[in-house]
C-alpha cells in the first residue's frame, strides 16, 4: 500500500542525512495521501543507512496504525496535528540541524536578512511559545504540534514552510515530502547566514517590505516569473 509515497518518504529521510542536517536517528519525514487519509513516516530509531522503503509505517490521522512492523516516530503525534490543522501540506521534515536549532534554542525568531531568505519564506521564520510544564508532561508531541498551530493563527503555512519550536529545533513542511526536505535545507542555510550576518552586526535589521516581497512575490505571487515557464 502506498508504495509510491514510501518511497518519497524514505528520499526525504535520506536527503536529509545526505545534507548533513540529521546525525544519529535525530530527524524524521512523513507524507500525506489526503484522499486516504493516511500518513507515511519513518520507523522509530532504525539507522538510516538500513532503512528501505517497505519499513515506513503508515498511520491514520488518530496515529492508529495501518500497515509497518515498526513503530512510527515517536513524533508522529506532532506531524498529525499539522496534517490535520494545515490542509495544503502533504510533507513534513524535522531535524535538529545545527543553526536553526542555535535560534530555536536561542528561542529567537530568525529575521529576513536578506534575500535567500525573502526567496523561501514570507517574513520571519517563527518561533513557537514555550510548552507550559502541563503541555510537555502529558501529549507532549501532539502539545508541540499544537504549539505550532497557534504560532500560524492568520499565517498561511504555505508562505513559511518553517517553524522553530522553543528550545527544540525546527519543524518544516512543503507540497510533498521532497518539498518539506528541501525546505529543510534551505532553512539551515538561511539560518547560518542569519547567525554570520549577527556575528557581523549585532543591530543588524530585517531588510525592506519591499525587497522581501519582491523576492518573495517574483517566486511565489500570483504573478510569478522567476525560473522556466
Ligand atoms: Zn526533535
Amino acid at each position: 500500500m502506498l508504495k509510491k509515497l514510501k518511497e518519497q518518504v524514505l528520499e526525504a529521510n535520506l536527503e536529509v542525512v545526505r545534507r548533513g542536517l540529521v546525525l544519529y536517528t535525530f530527524g524524521n519525514a512523513s507524507g500525506i495521501d489526503r484522499d486516504k487519509g493516511l500518513v507515511v513516516i519513518k520507523p522509530s530509531g532504525v539507522d538510516y543507512d538500513k532503512l528501505k522503503a517497505t519499513d515506513m509505517v503508515v498511520v491514520d490521522l488518530d496515529g492508529k496504525v495501518v500497515e509497518g512492523r515498526f513503530k512510527p516516530s515517536s513524533d508522529t503525534p506532532t506531524h498529525l496535528v499539522l496534517y490535520r490543522a494545515f490542509a495544503e501540506i502533504g510533507g513534513i521534515v524535522h531535524t535538529h540541524s545545527r543553526a536553526a536549532t542555535s535560534w530555536a534554542q536561542a528561542r529567537r525568531e530568525i529575521p529576513c536578512f536578506g534575500t535567500t531568505h525573502a526567496d523561501y519564506f514570507h517574513g520571519p521564520v517563527r518561533v513557537t511559545p514555550e510548552l507550559s510544564p502541563e503541555e510537555i508532561s502529558e501529549d507532549y508531541e501532539a502539545n508541540t504540534g499544537h504549539a505550532i498551530v497557534r504560532r500560524f493563527e492568520g499565517i498561511s503555512p504555505l508562505t513559511t514552510p518553517a517553524v522553530l519550536v522553543a528550545g527544540h529545533a525546527p519543524f518544516v513542511w512543503g507540497a510533498t515530502p521532497e518539498d518539506a526536505a528541501r525546505h529543510a535545507v534551505i532553512l539551515e542555510e538561511v539560518a547560518q547566514l542569519a547567525l554570520a550576518t549577527v556575528a557581523l552586526r549585532a543591530d543588524c535589521s530585517a531588510i525592506s517590505d519591499c525587497l522581501h516581497d519582491k523576492h518573495f512575490l517574483r517566486k511565489h505571487g500570483a504573478g510569478a516569473y522567476y525560473g522556466q515557464t
